[in-house]
């Protein structure tokens, strides 16, 4: 064969590789990475903590301080980057009356209000991936809704990263919707992300997975670790009601570490470790930190997929606290607390996972698994409804490995064997790609086959 001949043999095999989903990284991801500005995340965080407080009971009436001018302006933006981008987003508030004696951080009633905007998919509208920072704010008194609580880390941090985010990807088209949130009464109960919850519920959105944002800026650990490349994704193992028969199941086949959020937190640190490769993703397997809430836990209360992208090091000194200096201590959640160009880096984080995902193509369903006393296994699914799937991957892992270890890309099939790996020592799913080679989240088999 002439030589030529044989490079046109090889580029048509690239090519046709490529055509199938392969290609290995998206160059929008890096522009997506490159374009989130620590510059405006400072400006924002810095006007967020200019309201003076943000506590969920504050004043709403005034244009400087309080909660109301703070949603106020963040809807502002949001407005903003709809006119930028010629309309693509819906800016709405979403809003929530919680009634006095909810529990005991609600001594009145009080309209606990969510800041909304929708990126419309082009191909998925009804599917929905959705980041969300918070917009209130509290110190040591949980209650006190009136004295200087800047909250610059927590929550501002969240925030403005969302805000950011919006900007950067409302320059794109994407084929499933995103939506950008600032969720209210957080410190006061979780009160904003239930209310959104519902409302999700309601409007019969189809949630690929929210991904909360809470305290993403401190780099300086109460222990004084300085550390500015590791965060962390919190997930909980099992997300939604498991069938008694999937119950069952499961004490025979595994699958309690493989629930939908755990699959959501596994697709962030996939993309965080292929294209910002300088950083140091930590998959925490469990809800949130010991005994405490966020935001992404109503998410998964209604069964939705959710987790929670938080620095690794945190301060208790910049927590919840009155801003005072004790025994030479400085305490209070200050400006000066927040590293910008780390919440520009969790920022791009979860900016290239929303892209990774709505861009990505709708999942394989109906996932089963079989291969007991073979030396194979032996996957099936059915295809979903999207023209863009051009083919499915396998992965597997260790059953003791956090992360799925390895992969096969096995094309336009439905029903896939592999052949002298044992079922018995690895756990298995299953991804749709894409056209362009993006995927969608794993699905765990939960679907025993019989033969
Ligand atoms: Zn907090």
């Amino acid at each position: 064969m002439k030589r030529s001949h044989l490079n046109a043999i090889l580029l048509l095999f690239f090519f046709s590789f490529n055509a199938i989903g392969q290609s290995s990284t998206d160059p929008r991801i890096y522009d997506i990475i490159d374009a989130v500005s620590a510059e405006r995340l400072e400006s924002d965080i810095k006007m967020l903590a200019s309201f003076g407080t943000r506590h969920t009971l504050s004043d709403t009436t005034s244009d400087t301080r309080g909660i109301g001018a703070a949603r106020r302006w963040i809807k502002g933006q949001f407005d903003e980057i709809n006119a930028d981008c010629e309309g693509c987003l819906e800016v709405f508030y979403q809003n929530n009356l919680i009634k006095e004696g909810e529990n005991r951080r609600i001594p009145f009633d009080v309209n606990v209000v969510n800041v909304v905007a929708i990126q419309r998919g082009t191909s998925r509208p009804n599917d929905f991936v959705i980041m969300s920072g918070d917009i209130d704010s509290r110190i040591s008194d949980p209650n006190n809704y009136t004295d200087e609580s800047p909250g610059a880390n927590d929550n501002a941090s969240g925030m403005a990263g969302t805000i950011e985010a919006a900007r950067v990807l409302s320059q794109y088209e994407f084929d499933a919707s995103i939506i950008y949130v600032g969720l209210s009464g957080e410190e006061q109960g979780l009160f904003g992300g239930r209310g959104l919850a519902e409302y999700a519920g309601e409007k019969g959105w189809n949630i690929i997975g929210i991904l909360n944002n809470d305290m993403i800026g401190n780099i300086e650990g109460v222990d004084g670790v300085i550390d500015n490349r590791t965060f962390r994704i919190f997930s909980e193992p099992i997300t939604g009601e498991l069938t008694e028969r999937q119950k069952i199941s499961m004490r025979f086949t595994g699958g309690e570490v493989d629930g939908i959020s755990r699959q959501l937190a596994r697709y962030i640190e996939r993309m965080t470790s292929t294209y910002m490769p300088e950083m140091n993703p930590l998959l925490i397997y469990r809800l949130d930190r010991f005994g405490r809430g966020g935001h992404h836990r109503p998410f998964n209360d209604a069964g939705y997929a959710g987790v929670r992208i938080m620095e690794a090091h945190e301060n208790y000194n910049r927590q919840h606290q009155d801003i005072r200096v004790e025994n030479g201590i400085e305490y209070g959640d200050v400006i000066e607390g927040v590293n910008f160009n780390y919440a520009k880096k969790l920022t791009a984080v979860n900016a290239i996972s929303l892209a990774g995902l709505a861009w990505g193509p709708d999942t394989p369903k109906e996932v089963s698994i079989g291969g007991a006393v073979r030396p194979s296994t032996r996957l099936k699914w059915t295809e979903p409804e999207d023209d863009r799937v051009v083919g499915y991957k396998i992965y597997w892992r260790d059953t003791s490995s956090p992360q799925w270890q390895y992969s096969r890309y096995v094309g336009d099939v439905t029903d896939y064997t592999l052949e002298g790996i044992v079922i018995d020592n690895f756990y298995f799913g299953v991804c749709s790609v894409a056209d362009d080679g993006h995927e969608s989240v794993v699905v765990f088999p939960r679907i025993v086959l019989r033969n």
